[in-house]
C-alpha cells in the first residue's frame, strides 16, 4: 500500500493498446526516473488478460536480469487501475532502428550483439520456466547503455505445469510460430524461439520476414518461406486442432536459400537462424543451445554496447 507513495508521475511518455505510460522518479531520489505503465484494467479485462496478467506480474518481479526490463513495485490507484514501475529505457526499441532505414546503418557484428542480449534474456525466462510469448522488435526496449532487455510481459506466464492447457491466442501474428496457428494447446519456450528467429532475419532483411495478413494467410506464407509443415518434418502435427495446409506441399528450404537472404549473418549465425525456424517444435533450437553456439566465437566478434548504432 505504501508503494504507490514512493514514485512521482511526470508527464505522458506514451501510449499502447493496454496502457499509459508515464516518466516516474523515487520521491526519496529525483534522478532516479522509473516509467509508470498504468494498465487500462477495463480495455484489458474484455480482452482477458487481467486475471493473468496480474498473477504473473508478481513472480516477473523476482526475474532479475541485465536483458529483462526490471519491474520495480506493482500497485493499484483509486481508479483501480494497476500500475507497474519499470525501469526506464529511453532509447526506443529495435523496431524503430530496424524501421529507420535512413538514419541508421548496422551491420553483422551489430546484429550479432543484439542477438545476443535477446538470446540470454530468453535464456533466462526459460531457465526460470517463464514463457514471454510476445516477443517482438517494438517489444525488444535499448537501455541508456545500449542495453537490449525483453519488455512487455502482459501475456508472459509460467509453464513450470506442462499439463497445464493454455490459450494458443498469443503471441502477434507475425511473429507467432506454426503450433500456436495449429491451436496447439499445450507448448514450451520454443513458441519464444520462433519469434526470436523472426526477429533475427528482419533485423538483416529490415523487413519483417513472413507478415501474414490473417492466420491463414500467415500459415501459408510460413509454407512458402521455410516449407510444408507435414507429417515428414514434424510428426504429430496434422493431429493439431487446426491444422491445415495449402497444397501442394512445399519442401522445408535448405541452407543454400538462407545463405542467398540471410547470408549477411555469415555461415553459422545463417545455422542459428535456420535452428530457430525449425517447424517441428520438438527440434527447434533451444535458448540454452543459442548461447552455447560456435557462432559467437566466430568473426566478427559482437559490436560492443558503447558502440552499437542509436536512433538518431
Ligand atoms: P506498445 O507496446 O503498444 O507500444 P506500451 O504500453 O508498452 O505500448 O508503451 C507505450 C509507449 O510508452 C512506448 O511506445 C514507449 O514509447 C513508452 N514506454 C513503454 N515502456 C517504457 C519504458 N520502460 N521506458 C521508457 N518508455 C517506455
Amino acid at each position: 500500500e505504501e508503494e504507490k507513495h514512493k514514485y512521482v508521475k511526470g508527464k505522458k511518455l506514451g501510449e499502447g493498446t493496454y496502457a499509459n505510460v508515464y516518466l516516474g522518479h523515487l520521491v526519496t531520489s529525483p534522478s532516479t526516473l522509473v516509467a509508470i505503465k498504468k494498465i487500462k484494467i477495463q480495455a484489458a479485462y474484455t480482452e482477458g488478460l487481467a486475471p493473468d496478467a496480474i498473477r504473473e506480474l508478481k513472480h516477473l518481479q523476482e526475474l532479475s536480469h541485465p536483458n529483462i526490463i526490471s519491474l520495480l513495485s506493482v500497485f493499484s490507484s483509486k481508479d483501480q487501475n494497476l500500475n507497474l514501475v519499470l525501469e526506464y529505457l529511453p532509447l526506443g526499441d529495435l523496431e524503430m532502428l530496424i524501421k529507420d532505414t535512413e538514419g541508421v546503418r548496422y551491420g553483422a557484428a551489430d546484429i550479432k550483439a543484439w542477438m545476443g542480449m535477446l538470446g540470454r534474456g530468453v535464456w533466462w525466462c526459460h531457465e526460470n520456466f517463464v514463457l514471454h510469448r510476445d516477443i517482438k522488435p517494438n517489444n525488444l526496449l535499448i537501455a541508456a547503455d545500449g542495453e537490449v532487455k525483453l519488455a512487455d510481459f502482459g501475456l508472459a506466464r509460467s509453464f513450470s505445469d506442462p499439463y497445464r492447457i493454455m490459450t494458443s491466442n498469443v503471441i502477434t501474428r507475425w511473429y507467432r510460430p506454426p503450433e500456436l496457428l495449429f491451436g496447439a494447446k499445450h507448448y514450451s519456450g520454443a513458441v519464444d524461439i520462433w519469434s526470436v528467429g523472426l526477429v533475427f532475419a528482419e533485423l538483416i532483411i529490415r523487413t519483417p520476414y513472413i507478415a501474414g495478413d490473417t492466420e491463414v494467410h500467415q500459415i501459408s506464407l510460413i509454407c512458402q518461406a521455410i516449407g510444408t509443415p507435414s507429417e515428414d518434418v514434424w510428426p504429430g502435427v496434422s493431429k493439431l486442432p487446426e491444422y491445415t495446409v495449402p497444397e501442394p506441399v512445399t519442401p522445408v528450404r535448405g541452407k543454400d536459400h538462407y545463405l542467398a537472404t540471410f547470408g549477411t549473418a555469415g555461415n553459422e549465425g545463417v545455422d542459428v537462424l535456420m535452428g530457430m525456424l525449425v517447424l517441428d517444435p520438438r527440434k527447434r533450437i533451444t535458448a540454452r543451445e543459442i548461447l552455447e553456439h560456435s557462432w559467437w566465437s566466430s568473426d566478427p566478434k559482437p559490436t560492443k554496447n558503447q558502440d552499437l548504432p542509436r536512433k538518431g
